[in-house]
């Protein structure tokens, strides 16, 4: 054996580090559980942080077994769930007809996939209030164009959109909190691990984490995806499908 293999890369150093800086936190968490147990004051260095509720965990756990990346998988639940309400019962109530004249019914993407459904009574409802209210915005923008001059973007007002397709935003909502909620939960060892072992995050949600991790996350985070990375090079061939799955769907399932 060639005396090179015994020197750690420069990465290796800094993985290892790592692991001992958690190592020795973990250590010193214990030692504090302890204090904390026997009466005298537990120096705050080691008092595990007060970030997160045991159900937290709980359903970081769950969100980290879903397939695929697990914040893509969580938002279509949600959605999903969304859908079914409105096709159920929400699709006739007030604030949704306010809501839908304000986006404008829903993106293609959306709107394709509730017509996927066969809830054709629902739809053409939501399209009838759809167009009357499209008709009296065109009326208003008539009049106004007819009585103007000069015509200022105000002349347009009803044409614009003031809001997105309620499922987008349902979608990002969902997005958001499933990471802020991973970052809640990243010093719990069972969320390192189901993390490493989930489908990885799709590109946009690894933006979206890296950009929400506060300074004591973020290398946490970019260890655990960077070792995702590592280990689709070093497999091969072996178990290589759903991996390459994961990693050519990086723009997420939405
Ligand atoms: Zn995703
Ligand atoms: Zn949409």
């Amino acid at each position: 054996m060639s005396g090179s293999n015994s020197v750690l890369s420069p990465q290796s150093s800094v993985l290892l580090g790592r692991r001992l800086v958690r190592a020795a936190r973990g250590l010193g968490y214990r030692l504090g559980d302890l204090l904390a147990f026997c009466g005298p004051p537990v120096p705050a260095a080691l008092c595990r942080p007060v970030r997160r509720s045991t159900w937290e965990v709980y359903d970081a756990h769950a969100l980290l077994r879903g397939p695929g990346c697990p914040i893509c998988c969580r938002a279509d639940q949600d959605v999903q769930r969304m859908v079914f309400w409105f096709l159920l019962e929400s699709y006739g109530e007030g604030p949704w007809i306010e809501r839908l004249c304000a986006t404008g019914g829903f993106c293609p993407a959306h709107f394709w996939a509730l017509a996927r459904t066969g809830a054709r009574y629902q739809l053409s409802y939501v399209a009838q209030y759809l167009a009357e209210h499209d008709l009296r915005a065109l009326g208003q923008v008539a009049a106004r164009v007819a009585r103007t001059r000069p015509r200022s973007p105000g002349t347009f007002a009803e044409l614009i959109r003031s809001d997105r397709c309620p499922a987008c935003r349902t979608w990002d909502e969902s997005a958001r909190r499933s990471v802020e909620l991973l970052l809640r939960t990243l010093e719990d060892d069972t969320v390192r691990v189901l993390w490493r072992r989930s489908g990885g995050l799709c590109w946009p949600h690894l933006q979206l984490t890296v950009a929400l991790a506060d300074e004591a996350a973020l290398p946490e985070v970019l260890e655990v995806e960077r070792e995702r990375f590592e280990a689709l090079l070093q497999d091969g061939a072996a178990d290589f499908e759903p991996r390459a799955a994961w990693l050519l769907a990086g723009w997420g399932s939405q």
